[in-house]
Parts: structure tokens; C-alpha cells; sequence
């Protein structure tokens, strides 16, 4: 048995490496590649299964301060609806990735606009048109969206004509590659048959006004932050949520790396470290809300820093609730409708 074991274990390893050089060979090479991509056009039109409930994808949950991750992204789906709010640099990858189904994207929230939240705008809108999305791309965010979409508009004008020219204007007409937008405010909700997202005011000062948002579809609820401090604003938001994710902060890390650029004697480091502690939730904050609110599940996003390290990660572990995790890039979570039930899925 033993020998047989080894002669087994020779034979695999002599033919993984027969099968290793023979793609150095051009009709291997061809072979592979064609099996690979129709495999990969057969993904795109199956699409990702699709339950009734409400379906949470991380597309992004970086802040700017470090590397790794795309920044601030999340996905709403139901069977029937697609909304992003925020798409910030990195973000239209991850969306590829799980290959969302963008030739059905509605619109998107913004919360502010910081280039973290609103750098890949342009890209989502890209893809969503090419991918034969029906309607105009609509942006929704608070008071300023105008002037951010126009100066989008205007930065891509010849980009969208090179495509339209190239490809022809049957099948990218023009109308669809020009987004529109609408100013909304905390007394905003859009209905959208089942589902109805609800703005709140977020302290971000000086991005002001910045906005959070509360979806509710078939009797589950989600609550997006955007970029924010804790406030009672937040908790009147929160209260009964399935689930809240929220950006957080780890002031021992953020403090440790200002004092430690202060010794080094990188001032405007430094400075900006500081800065940053006074317009995000604190890990403790958030902490602090789960005994003040009911919320189902709460997930950290827009983490400051990114964590770079496992040590890092541990930092903003530290004390964590049974119904707290820290999100990452590509995180699923699902929400059946009508039902208690949270499903938070792991890539
Ligand atoms: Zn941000
Ligand atoms: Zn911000």
C-alpha cells in the first residue's frame, strides 16, 4: 500500500510538470486560453444567484489611509433592484470581480464627496453602459452632487464620444453614457417599489452636508454610514436595523502612527494623523452604540488605518461584540426577506 502511495504521489508530480511544459507550446497555449475564456463569457451571462431578500456586497471598505483594499463601496441588491452608494478608487474592480450585474444598476448614493467616495464613478458608469444598462446612470447625493456630476460629464465628453463613434450609437448611445444626478437631503426617502432608502445627517464636518442612508426592503433594513462620527443622529438611524456598517476608526493606531511621524519629525504627516481622529467613529464609539441600540449586526468598513498587518486587524478586534465583525473586501451578506436571519459570507 505504502509503495503504492509513492508511485501515486511520482506519477501526479511527473504530470502536473508534463502538463506545465506543454504550455510552452503555442497550440497548448491557444487551447487553454479558449477553454478559460468561453468558461469566463459563460459566467457573465448566468449571473450570481438571486434569492428573494436583501443582499449586501462589500465593494469596498478601505479608507484612504493605507493600501490593499478598495475604498469605500457597498452594494444593495434584491432580486429586481441595484444601487451603490459610494464607488471610490479600486471599487469597479471588486464589482467586476463578483461579477455584479451592472447592465442593471439603478443609481448611486453618495454620501460626501471626498475622492475616496466618488473616484470611480465615471469607471461604474462605464461598465454599467456597455453592459447595456437601459436607463441614464443617476447619482443621488447631498447638496454639491450637481457640481460633481457636471465636471464628470464634461472630464469624459470625449471619452464617451471616442466609444460611441467606435462601437456605433445604436449600441452605446450617447443619452446613456451622460449621468444626471439629484440633490437629496435628510428628509429624502426614495421609494422604489419594495425597496426605500431613507437619508440621515452624518457629522463629517468640514464634508458637510454628508449624508447615511437607511435601505429597507421586505422587512429587512441595512444602514450605510458613509464617513462619520457616532452621534444620536446615528442611533435614531440604527435603531431595529438588521444590520449597521459603519466606518471606524482605531484611535490607539491612528495616535500611535501620529506620535510616531511626530518623533520622526514628519510634521505634515503628522498634522493630518491628528486630523483624522475628529471626523470618523471610533472603534469605542461604536462599541459603546450596541448598548444604547438594537441592531442586529454591526460590520466595520472604511477602516482607519487599513490594516496592514494581522496585528494591526487585532487592534480593531479588541473588545468586539458577538454581533460585530470586520468587514473586507468582496464580503457577502444576506438578508432573506422576512426572516431574522443573517448570513455574513466570506470570500
Ligand atoms: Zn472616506
Ligand atoms: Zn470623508
Amino acid at each position: 500500500m505504502k509503495k503504492f502511495l509513492l508511485y501515486l504521489v511520482a506519477a501526479l508530480i511527473i504530470l502536473s510538470a508534463l502538463l506545465r511544459y506543454s504550455l510552452e507550446f503555442e497550440g497548448m497555449q491557444d487551447t487553454a486560453q479558449d477553454q478559460m475564456v468561453r468558461a469566463l463569457m459563460r459566467q457573465n451571462t448566468g449571473g450570481i444567484p438571486n434569492p428573494d431578500g436583501l443582499r449586501v456586497f462589500m465593494c469596498g471598505t478601505a479608507s484612504p489611509l493605507g493600501l490593499g483594499r478598495a475604498q469605500a463601496c457597498v452594494a444593495i441588491l434584491t432580486p429586481s433592484h441595484f444601487y451603490l452608494i459610494d464607488v471610490g478608487a479600486g471599487a469597479a474592480e471588486e464589482i467586476q470581480r463578483a461579477n455584479l450585474p451592472v447592465q442593471r444598476l439603478q443609481g448611486v448614493l453618495l454620501t460626501h464627496f471626498h475622492s475616496d467616495h466618488i473616484a470611480e464613478l465615471y469607471e461604474v458608469n462605464l461598465a454599467s453602459w456597455v453592459r447595456g444598462r437601459p436607463e441614464p446612470l443617476k447619482i443621488f447625493g447631498p447638496k454639491g452632487v450637481r457640481a460633481v456630476v457636471k465636471g464628470i460629464n464634461d472630464t469624459y465628453a470625449l471619452d464617451r464620444g471616442y466609444r460611441m463613434t467606435h462601437h456605433g450609437e445604436e449600441l452605446l448611445p450617447e443619452h446613456l453614457g451622460i449621468l444626471r444626478h439629484e440633490t437629496i437631503d435628510e428628509a429624502t426617502v426614495l421609494e422604489d417599489g419594495d425597496l426605500s432608502i431613507k437619508a440621515y445627517i452624518a457629522e463629517h464636518h468640514p464634508a458637510s452636508p454628508a449624508l447615511g442612508y437607511r435601505v429597507e426592503y421586505r422587512g429587512r433594513s441595512v444602514v450605510i454610514s458613509g464617513d462619520s462620527n457616532v452621534t444620536p443622529v446615528t442611533a435614531i438611524a440604527s435603531q431595529g436595523a438588521d444590520l449597521l456598517l459603519h466606518d471606524a476608526l482605531s484611535l490607539p493606531l491612528v495616535t500611535g502612527m501620529a506620535e510616531a511621524a511626530e518623533q520622526a519629525e514628519l510634521t505634515r504627516l503628522s498634522k493630518i494623523l491628528y486630523d483624522v481622529t475628529d471626523y470618523h467613529a471610533s472603534v469605542q464609539s461604536l462599541i459603546e452604540l450596541n448598548d444604547k441600540v438594537d441592531i442586529g449586526m454591526v460590520g466595520y468598513y472604511h477602516l482607519v488605518p487599513v490594516p496592514a498587518t494581522i496585528v494591526q486587524r487585532k487592534f480593531f478586534e479588541r473588545n468586539l461584540p458577538d454581533n460585530y465583525v470586520v468587514t473586507d473586501d468582496g464580503d457577502w451578506f444576506e438578508l432573506p426577506s422576512n426572516s431574522d436571519e443573517i448570513k455574513h459570507i466570506r470570500p
